[in-house]
């Protein structure tokens, strides 16, 4: 069996987080080493690994899991200036926690780099 990630044992409320939001669908929390002002991560209560696997899901509940980003975004008074969502998918992509989790970044003006 595939070896439980952190972010499952944030989810059963096993390590404890900085929640910022939470519903039936997804779980809000500030990132632990944040790289903005307003740096939160929204992970789905539905495992899934990363953004391909994701992919993969059916509409509905994709739909349901970007819903509820910009929910948090939203509530995170990030609306009227702007913000970024990042998803980091797999070793290329700089994922470190096998566990899918959209990153909300705000606060700030944000540099475009892409690398
Ligand atoms: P990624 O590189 O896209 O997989 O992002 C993983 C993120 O999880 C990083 O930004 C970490 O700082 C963050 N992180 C790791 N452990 C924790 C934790 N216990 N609580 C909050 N954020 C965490």
């Amino acid at each position: 069996m595939a070896q439980e990630t952190i972010f499952e044992k944030i989810l059963k409320k096993e390590i404890s987080a900085a929640v910022v939001y939470e519903d039936d669908h997804v779980l809000a929390f500030k990132d632990i080493h944040p790289q903005a002002p307003v740096h939160v991560l929204v992970i789905p209560k539905t495992k899934a690994k990363n953004f391909s696997e994701m992919s993969r899901w059916a509409p509905n509940d994709t739909g349901e899991f970007v819903n509820r980003i910009g929910i948090v975004a939203e509530k995170l008074g990030l609306e009227r200036q702007g913000y970024r969502v990042v998803f980091n998918c797999g070793e290329y992509g700089g994922q470190t926690v096998d566990y899918i989790h959209a990153h909300i970044l705000g606060g700030k003006p944000l540099n475009i780099s892409m690398a």
